[in-house]
């Protein structure tokens, strides 16, 4: 389908998208690399009278070493993230993660800020930025504010970005030198997860001295996996060290049900692709 008619602002500032966005109000639409605004508006799910598209604002892009965290900025394309050595070196859980992320042409259009904007339970960036702990720079017109990765998802498809807002950047703080792997889960190449697992270790003398564990589309929101974490703290890293903390991957979690799986298989499979990630990602096999 063709979208409904809309008007088109390209501006150069954050400031001047944010006036457009004050005008606007909830007319207004953000573009950035349209790879999920475009299909929405396709099927006439959203008809907003203005799009404002950020491509012409160079500030939003890039990648930088800010001291303790590396900062990526909200226009900054999957394939540009990807191949990013300083984002491989003290962020590996979201290069892992980017490289099973839809397919080239969508990873060169994409932006890390629109995919974790869109807030998609099954998108890929969302559960490696809660376990990395992340932190979300959003600017609107009284100013900027940070937001925490645990509050900055709020439910499905919705974020802590108000409507007068924008994402600017992404930082990620530097876990260097632990290990870290995305499993996930589909039925098709390229496509969304039906589960997938981020997990980032640090192994100290054999044994795994801290875990940060991130579950995809178990729930309207990433979801952290606690238990796993505390379970594995001291344990050696090893398929029998690890079994048991991955049985718990699916403790306080809420996966849906539908057309790919059910609930109950979901569970199932969180601790299946938890054990995998955990052990990949200390550099066992198993
Ligand atoms: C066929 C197909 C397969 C895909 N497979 C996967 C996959 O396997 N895994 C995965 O994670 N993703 C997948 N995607 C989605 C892809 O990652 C998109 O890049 C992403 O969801 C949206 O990013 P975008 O830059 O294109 O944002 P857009 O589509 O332009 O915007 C998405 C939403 O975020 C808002 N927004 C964008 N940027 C900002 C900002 N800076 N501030 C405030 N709001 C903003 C927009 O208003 C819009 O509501 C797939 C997409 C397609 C079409």
């Amino acid at each position: 389908m063709i979208p409904a008619q809309f008007d088109y602002l390209a501006p150069s500032t954050v400031e001047e998208a944010l006036a457009a966005l004050a005008q606007h109000g909830d007319e207004a639409k953000i573009l950035a690399g349209g790879q999920s605004l475009l299909p929405v508006l396709r099927m006439r799910l959203n008809a907003p009278e203005m799009v404002i598209d950020l491509g012409k604002i160079t500030s939003l892009r890039g990648v930088r070493d800010d001291g303790d965290a590396i900062v990526v900025g909200a226009m900054t394309q999957h394939s540009v993230v990807g191949s990013d050595p300083l984002v491989a070196e003290h962020a590996a859980l979201v290069s892992k993660a980017v490289e099973h992320l839809a397919d080239v042409q969508i990873r060169h259009r994409g932006t890390f800020g629109g995919a974790l904007a869109h807030a998609d339970p099954a998108g890929d960036l969302g559960a490696p930025a809660l376990a990395l702990g992340a932190q979300f720079v959003i600017q609107g017109p009284g100013g900027t504010r940070t937001v925490p990765a645990e509050e900055f998802f709020v439910d499905l498809f919705e974020t802590a970005i108000g409507e007068d807002e924008i994402l600017t950047e992404v930082r990620l703080p530097k876990h260097t030198g632990w290990g870290a792997h995305y499993e996930k889960f589909v039925r098709v190449a390229h496509q969304w997860p039906i589960v997938a697992v981020a997990a980032a270790v640090r192994v100290d003398g054999g044994s795994i001295a801290e875990a940060r564990v991130g579950l995809t589309n178990m729930g309207n929101t990433p979801v952290r996996a606690h238990a796993v974490e505390q379970a594995l703290v001291g344990q050696p890293a090893t398929p029998d060290g690890v079994r048991d903390a991955a049985a718990r991957a699916a403790e306080g979690t809420n996966p849906p049900s539908d057309l790919n799986g059910d609930a109950d298989y979901r569970r199932h499979l969180a601790t299946v692709l938890t054990r995998r990630a955990v052990l990949t990602a200390a550099g066992a096999t198993g």
